[in-house]
This record gives structure tokens, C-alpha cells and sequence, in this order.
């Protein structure tokens, strides 16, 4: 569903994406982790062309993603991004915030976007709030509501950018035990993020990434149990 090849990424001299090569199956969870700075972020905002690459291919769906214009704008709104920082629009209610993106864009009618949108909030466990306003709700409603917001869009694969990294620690499980649901459902997802439970638990495929490029790829239980590369070994040994 998602075909990264030999994409290349500079920051001025820094070479932040190295040749990487990675696949992403319809319905797969792809865990993406690795140290500070080792392009996961940048990775991520170039699979949804939020960043520009210098050579290599990124297809969705087949598609090649074009570098701009409507033909992007179309493309991208098959990818849903949720980040750390949830970015809500906090003058818009919670149902607004989530009905304006596919009644703007998608020209969804409002009748059809707010049902869709009620829909999404209980499937996050939001309904009961949606009248309120972003500054009303508790980090970990928020970000329920940003991923109920990427979802509302139809997307055929969510990006999270280590979406639970600004919550508190007792408000993390609720935002992952959504995504550990919508994993079950069959969506297509990229995870960034330095929850090890949750890569155990919901990941097919965990993606470690140092210096740029992608350096092991592997199933939980084997990255886990056998990594191979020293760079693995010694990050885990850091985090586990
Ligand atoms: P973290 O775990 O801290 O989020 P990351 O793996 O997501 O790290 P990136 O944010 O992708 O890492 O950054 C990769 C490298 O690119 C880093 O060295 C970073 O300083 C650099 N970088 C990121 N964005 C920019 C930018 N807009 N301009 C210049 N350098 C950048
Ligand atoms: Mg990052």
C-alpha cells in the first residue's frame, strides 16, 4: 500500500534519510523506533510529502506522490497524520473540529460528515463530549479527538509521529488502547513512538532506524528477543 524506494534526504549538508527501502502491506502496523534524530519524524513527514525528498519514490497505492498541486492535495488526504502536539482547532467544537476537514475538502454534506464524525467519536469514546471546546477535554481526549479527526477523513493509512510522548503517563493507555483497536480493525499504520508494550503488542513489523537509514526490520518478538545489529542491541539495552 505504501512503497518507499531509495528515498534520499538532505538538511543542508546532513544526510538526515539514507537510500531507504520500505514496504508497507495493506492492514500492516509498522513501529517505527530508533535514537533521537535518526530521521523517523522526517520519514514519516515524507511519506505524506509534508517534506520534500531529493531523489528516490514514494507510492500510495501505486501512485507515485507528485511533488505539488491538486494531484498532492488528493493524495495526501489518503494519508491521516496524528502528531504529538494535537494542534485541535481550540475556537471549533469537537465535532467541528472533526466534520470540517471532510465537509471543506472531501465536499462531504453536513449531515453525512457529522454522522461519520459522531460515529468516530464513539468509537473513541468522545460522543458525549463533542460539544465542547479542545481547552475543555484532558490531553488523552484530545488526541482521541486528532486521531477521530485523521479518520474522518477515509484515510487508507494512519502515520502516528509518537503520539502519546506530551500526554501524561496516565492518560497514555487510553490513546494507545485506541490504536491498538484500530490495528485490530485492519488499518494500515506507521508508529513512531517509544512504547515497547504497544510495539509488542500491536506491531507486525518493528522498524529500527539509526543515522538515517533503516538499519533492522523484524518481527516484535524477534527484534526483541535477537536483535542483530550492535545499534540495535544498544539501543534497546537503553530503553528495555
Ligand atoms: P526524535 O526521536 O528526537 O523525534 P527523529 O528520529 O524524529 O528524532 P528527525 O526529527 O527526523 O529525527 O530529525 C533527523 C535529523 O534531521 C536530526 O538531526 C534533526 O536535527 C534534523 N532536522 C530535522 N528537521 C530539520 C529541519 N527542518 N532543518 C534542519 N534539520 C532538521
Ligand atoms: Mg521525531
Amino acid at each position: 500500500l505504501v512503497s518507499v524506494q531509495g528515498v534520499n534526504k538532505y538538511f543542508g549538508e546532513l544526510h538526515v534519510l539514507r537510500d531507504i527501502d520500505l514496504d508497507i502491506a495493506r492492514g500492516e502496523v509498522v513501529v517505527v523506533i530508533g535514537p533521537s534524530g535518526s530521521g523517523k519524524s522526517t520519514l514519516c513527514r515524507a511519506i505524506n510529502r509534508l517534506e520534500p525528498i531529493e531523489n528516490g519514490e514514494i507510492r500510495i497505492d501505486g501512485v507515485p506522490l507528485p511533488a505539488e498541486g491538486k494531484e498532492l492535495a488528493r493524495l495526501r488526504a489518503d494519508v491521516g497524520m496524528v502528531f504529538q502536539s494535537f494542534n485541535l482547532f481550540a475556537h471549533k467544537t469537537i465535532l467541528q473540529n472533526v466534520t470540517l476537514g471532510p465537509t471543506k475538502v472531501r465536499k462531504e454534506s453536513a449531515d453525512a460528515a457529522r454522522k461519520h464524525a459522531m460515529e468516530l467519536l464513539e468509537r473513541v469514546g468522545i460522543a458525549s463530549q463533542a460539544d465542547k471546546y479542545p481547552a475543555q477535554l484532558s490531553g488523552g481526549q484530545q488526541q482521541r479527538v486528532a486521531i477521530a479527526r485523521a479518520l474522518a477523513m477515509r484515510p487508507k493509512v494512519m502515520l502516528f509521529d509518537e503520539p502519546t510522548s506530551a500526554l501524561d503517563p496516565e492518560m497514555v493507555n487510553e490513546v494507545l488502547d485506541v490504536m491498538t483497536s484500530l490495528a485490530k480493525d485492519g488499518m494500515t499504520m506507521v508508529v513512531v513512538t517509544h512504547e515497547m508494550g504497544f510495539a509488542r503488542r500491536a506491531a507486525d513489523r518493528v522498524v529500527f532506524m539509526a543515522d538515517g537509514q533503516i538499519v533492522e526490520a523484524a518481527e516484535p518478538d524477534t527484534f526483541f528477543t535477537k536483535p542483530t545489529s550492535d545499534r540495535a542491541k544498544d539501543f534497546l539495552s537503553k530503553i528495555l
